[in-house]
């Protein structure tokens, strides 16, 4: 158990490690490329055609055209570009967008900011696997409807959503619809135009990139408002010196992996369901949140009743393991996480999650020491609760877990 210097990285759906070959492509670019892409001479052409060869490859990858594609500073920007450049466009045709419980906080915060400034949110419920219904988003449009925005995949336990299907019921009635894809990208395959979306957000960190680089797509002939007024960049709609070294890198990541993703799927789905098998014979009165078969590849969510999600975080922590709790993005946050309440968990269940988030660098090994060590951190740290020995004693009934 102890294991002070080796550290197993399980949160892979926070963040990853920059990948080699994408820091050498980022550092040459850095060494030998400093125009600015705009200007009219050798080096900012250089830099420029840099960025055009990013753009192209990364519209190859989602099927595309280049000047569909838009370069932002992240995930998050892309998300409030989509939901509050819709909201201004259309405020004339209507006042009303619509959403789902689970969404990130980038999607959620940008509508509650929305709601300040006099626009109607509806925020959608989800079934007990965290998928949305199409027929409720049917039911959901009005006529003062302007955007639909409902996630790829979810970052806590990592449900899909049927999003081609969203997409159809929502150009039938003639709404836009956004998708954030942040979590998706680079981990199922996305294919923008199949999928029939508006637009869609990306971001790089999540698949190998440094933080601080992000992509929209926006289908030819969606017209929003611009967030980010300046220069001319990015077609007029993005304005902004481009961060050429990181957009190549972005390209290169998500080259990595697309090629790699059909090995990679099948090796975390692997690690996953050993894992997830392993865990709930272990260890009782526990669960496995979220869509068993329309999910993530590398997600695990699991809530172990009578104790706290932090506690067991920490303690993984001390024994060198990295992953998340159930409890918001923000440790520093200790409400429930609005996923879990959303799927149905009662806040205490909510309270004892954690997630765990698998990715290339981990192995077999990393999974079964984490099978070992999981289980006697449970059952220590129900020893130490007062919930479990009343439970025990049967002065209380235990939540919904057998
Ligand atoms: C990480 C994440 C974001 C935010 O992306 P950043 O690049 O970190 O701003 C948005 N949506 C989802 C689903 C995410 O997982």
């Amino acid at each position: 158990m102890n294991r002070t210097q080796h550290r197993i990285y399980f949160d892979h759906a926070a963040t990853t490690a920059v990948r080699p070959e994408v820091a050498d492509v980022i550092y040459d670019v850095m060494k030998h490329v400093y125009g600015n892409p705009s200007s009219l001479y050798k080096e900012g052409h250089e830099a420029a055609h840099l960025v055009a060869d990013a753009r192209a490859r990364l519209a190859d990858i989602l099927n595309c055209a280049p000047n569909e594609l838009y370069f932002t500073s992240c995930g998050t920007e892309s998300d409030n570009w989509a939901i509050k450049g819709t909201a201004f466009k259309l405020a004339g045709k209507g006042k009303h967008l619509i959403t789902s419980k689970i969404e990130h906080h980038a999607i959620l915060h940008s509508m509650e900011w929305l709601k300040t400034q006099g626009f109607d949110i509806t925020y959608l419920d989800v079934d007990e696997l965290g998928r949305v219904n199409p027929q409720d988003v049917a039911a959901a449009i009005r006529e003062d409807t302007i955007l639909v925005s409902i996630m790829m995949a979810n970052n806590e336990v990592g449900t899909i959503q049927p999003v081609e299907e969203i997409a159809r019921i929502c150009h039938e009635k003639q709404v836009l619809f956004h998708c954030d894809a942040v979590q998706a990208f680079g981990a199922i395959p996305i294919d923008v135009k199949k999928l029939g979306v508006d637009m869609m957000s990306f971001s790089g960190h999540k698949l190998g990139t440094p933080k601080g680089i992000g992509l929209m797509y926006m289908r030819r002939g969606v017209r929003i408002d611009n967030l980010i007024h300046g220069g001319a960049q990015e077609y007029g709609k993005r304005a902004g010196t481009e961060n050429v070294p990181y957009i190549v890198g972005l390209a290169k990541a998500a080259e990595l992996a697309m090629a790699e993703m059909p090995e990679k799927t099948a090796k975390l789905t692997e690690l996953r369901e050993y894992l997830v098998k392993e865990l709930l014979s272990k260890i009782s009165h526990s669960r496995y949140n979220g869509d068993p078969v329309h999910r993530l590849p590398n997600n695990m969510n699991f809530s172990f009743e009578f104790i706290e999600g932090e506690s067991i975080l920490l303690m993984l922590d001390a024994l060198g393991y990295d992953t998340s709790s159930g409890s918001a993005c923000a440790s520093s946050d200790l409400k429930p996480s609005h996923v879990l309440l959303a799927i149905g968990l009662p806040a205490e269940i909510a309270h004892g999650s954690i997630r765990i988030t698998l990715g290339s660098d981990n192995t077999k090994e990393d999974v079964e020491a984490l099978a070992k060590d999981l289980p006697e951190i449970i059952e220590r740290l129900r020893q130490m609760s007062p919930l479990w020995e009343a439970f025990q004693k049967g002065e209380i009934e235990n939540c919904l877990i057998p």
